[in-house]
C-alpha cells in the first residue's frame, strides 16, 4: 500500500505509487530500506521503504539524451 498516493514524477508523470521504471540500486536495512531507482524519464529518485510503503524522497533531473 503506498504511502505517497497522487504524487506523480513532475517530468513525465510516472506515479511514484506504481513500479519503478528500473531499479538502480537496493540498500536493505532493518527497518525496511533505501531503494534508488530511475524514472522512465531518466530522473534518479531515492526512495525510503519504511513500514508504511515507499516514500520517494528525493528526486534528480531526468537524464539528456545521448549521455
Ligand atoms: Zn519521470
Amino acid at each position: 500500500m503506498p504511502s505517497t498516493t497522487g504524487l506523480v514524477c513532475p517530468h513525465c508523470g510516472w506515479p511514484d505509487g506504481a513500479e519503478p521504471f528500473q531499479v538502480v540500486s537496493a540498500h536493505p536495512t532493518g527497518a525496511g530500506g533505501t531503494l534508488w531507482t530511475r524514472c522512465a524519464c531518466g530522473s534518479l529518485q531515492a526512495r525510503v521503504v519504511d513500514g508504511h510503503g515507499t516514500r520517494v524522497v528525493s528526486r534528480g533531473r531526468p537524464t539528456p539524451a545521448g549521455r
